[in-house]
Order: C-alpha cells, then sequence, then structure tokens
C-alpha cells in the first residue's frame, strides 16, 4: 500500500532479538542489558504480523537483530515466513558468526539471500571493534554462503581512524567473487553518534582516483536505498548507503518491528507503535490497525544530517538496522 507521499510500502524489517554474540562499539558495547523473553514476541506473533502485512502489500521481509541466529529456531522462523501465501522475499542481515553452522537450515528454509556485516579484515581491529576474536568464523560463513550460492551482500561501517584504511581491501572481495560489498554511513543512533563518520562522498572521490574506470551500476540490487557502481570485469558491484549524504527517502519502502513489537515508521524518530498489545489482547483487525498506523504516519523524511532533530533514543541493536 501507498504511504502519505505516495510511496509503496512493501518491506518490512523484523528484529527478533536485542540479543547479540558481537559487542560492536557503535552499536551494542558491553554492559547493555536484554529484555526478558516473555516481552519478545514469539514466532507465532511474528507469522501473525506478517500475514496482515502481506494483506497490506507488505511482501519482502529482513529478519534481523541484534544477533538473529542467537534466537533459537531462527530458520525455522524463516521457514514459517516463506510459507505465508504472498510472500515473496525473506533475507536476513547478520554478523556471520553462526552463519556456517546454520546456513543447511536456512536454505533448506527458503532463505533468499543474506547481509553480513565486515567491518574490518583484520582479526585484532575485528577485536577492537567487536569485543571478540571471531573474524575466521565469520570469513569462513561469507565464504559458505557465496559457496552456497546465496545472494550475498557485506555491509561495512567505516569509521575514521579505525578502519577507513581498509575501504580497498574490503573492497576487492568483490572482485573475483560474487558478492556486493557495501559501506553504510555511520548514524547518530545509539553509540553511533559519538563515532567518527567516513562520509560516502569522499569514499567514491578515493575509489574513483584509484580505479577511474569505476561506472555507475544501474541494476537492481535489493531492496535498500544504496547506490551501486561496478568496476569493469569485477563479479560483484560495490554500494554506498549514504544515510547523511544521500536523501533516499524518496524511495523509502520499509516500516520496522523491533523484537518487543514496536512497529517504526522511520529510523530516525523514536515514534512507533505498539503491535504487541494488539497481538496478545487485541483481534486481527487491531493488528493490522497497528501496521496501518504505521504506513499512514511515516514521515517524510529522516533528518540524520541534523543530529538535534534525531529523536530515537534506541540502540541500533535494539532496532536492527
Ligand atoms: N547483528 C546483525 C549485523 O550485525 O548485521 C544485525 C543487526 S545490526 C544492528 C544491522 C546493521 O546495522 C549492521 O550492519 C551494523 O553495522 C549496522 N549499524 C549498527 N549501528 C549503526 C549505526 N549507528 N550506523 C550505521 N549502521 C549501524
Ligand atoms: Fe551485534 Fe550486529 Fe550490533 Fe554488532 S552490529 S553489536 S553484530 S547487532
Amino acid at each position: 500500500m501507498k504511504d502519505a507521499y505516495g510511496r509503496e510500502i512493501n518491506y518490512l524489517r523484523i528484529s527478533i532479538t536485542d540479543r547479540c554474540n558481537l559487542r560492536c562499539r557503535y552499536c551494542m558495547p558491553e554492559g547493555i542489558s536484554c529484555v526478558p523473553m516473555d516481552e519478545i514476541l514469539t514466532f507465532e506473533e511474528i507469522e501473525r504480523v506478517c500475514r496482515e502485512a502481506v494483506d497490506l502489500g507488505i511482501t519482502r521481509f529482513k529478519i534481523t537483530g541484534g544477533e538473529p541466529l542467537v534466537r533459537l529456531g531462527c530458520p525455522s522462523l524463516i521457514g514459517m515466513i516463506k510459507k505465508i501465501p504472498g510472500v515473496d522475499q525473506v533475507t536476513m542481515t547478520k554478523n556471520g558468526v553462526e552463519l556456517k553452522k546454520y546456513l543447511p537450515e536456512l536454505k533448506a528454509a527458503g532463505l533468499d539471500a543474506v547481509n553480513i556485516s565486515l567491518d574490518t579484515l583484520n582479526p585484532e581491529k575485528f577485536l577492537t571493534i567487536t569485543g571478540y576474536d571471531r573474524l575466521t568464523k565469520v570469513l569462513e560463513s561469507l565464504q559458505a554462503a557465496v559457496d552456497a550460492g546465496l545472494r550475498v551482500k557485506t555491509n561495512t561501517v567505516l569509521q575514521r581512524g579505525m578502519n577507513d584504511g581498509e575501504w580497498e581491501k574490503l573492497m576487492l572481495l568483490a572482485k573475483d567473487q560474487h558478492l556486493d560489498v557495501r559501506f553504510i554511513e555511520l548514524m547518530p543512533i545509539g553509540y553511533g553518534a559519538d563515532g567518527s563518520m567516513v562520509s560516502n562522498p569522499d569514499l567514491i572521490e578515493r575509489i574513483r582516483k584509484k580505479y577511474p574506470q569505476v561506472q555507475h551500476d544501474s541494476a537492481f540490487h535489493g531492496n535498500g536505498p544504496a547506490v551501486y557502481c561496478r568496476i569493469p570485469g569485477w563479479q560483484g558491484s560495490i554500494g554506498f548507503i549514504s544515510a547523511i549524504h544521500g536523501k533516499f527517502c524518496a524511495q523509502c519502502n520499509r516500516i520496522r518491528m523491533t523484537a518487543v513489537g514496536e512497529i517504526k515508521p522511520c529510523l530516525c524518530y523514536e515514534e512507533s507503535f505498539d503491535i504487541r498489545n494488539a497481538l496478545r489482547c487485541g483481534t486481527k483487525e487491531d493488528v493490522r490497525e497497528v501496521l496501518l498506523r504505521a504506513i499512514r504516519t511515516k514521515p517524510q523524511m529522516h533528518c540524520f544530517e541534523k543530529r538535534e532533530a534525531v529523536t530515537e533514543k534506541k540502540l541500533m541493536a535494539k532496532i536492527g538496522g
């Protein structure tokens, strides 16, 4: 269905847990508490939301977290959503630590694609950024996902003085493999507000200097706001999600649901609508009404470029990115 600005809303990002097996400094550093399990939506409740969403024209679902695979039975949820008539795609965003182990189950459940967060290829930096020595597991998962024929994208958040020198090494992952490498500008959400963002226009300039043959890539790469370029002869493309320097809101097609059932019209603002109460105490119509309210009140644009106007106080790990 269309929102008040004529945008077709066909995509729902679902965070299924606020727990994580990493502690990325800009997202969920040490010492953050998690909500009790009885406050988290059950898989059956999530499935009910998806059924109502499909009726409203939302046919693409992204499972995220926290880290979605730390929730027991995650592959079975993928299967439950895939089986809903009218569902077009179920994809995941994840950190890759446990992906290799669950890959066969996820594929069997019908997972369509996976985004893997990868901020560095240096084991010591990985430890510094995430708090854990788990880079090898992430790289093994990345390779396994590509080998299994899944559509794979990597997501990198560059920070000045931390991993910004690694843009080229990370980009080169797309040279010989069928995967897209994407750079996401650090957003002023949660601890992201304290970090040192690398601007994508600056990064693109650096790429142009080193690879003058780089071309705009207009092929369709998925549901997101990324803009892509390609280097002739490379297998994969390079994507840029420029939350601060690229106003992609006119094409925004999404709403979000947190693990406790808050439906968020826009990432940048704190406004949300409680669907858990509708699921636990209301009717099917009440559930649908919450989704409709979120779509109808979706703001025209975010305000990430004006930090003081961002009202969202939750951590990104509680929202799902
Ligand atoms: N744990 C999974 C993962 O890391 O992919 C899924 C959840 S995580 C919140 C989703 C994405 O949000 C990750 O790619 C992460 O790097 C990104 N992210 C977290 N905080 C961010 C921020 N402040 N600005 C931009 N991206 C952020
Ligand atoms: Fe966990 Fe993903 Fe946040 Fe890192 S970015 S702390 S892996 S939720």
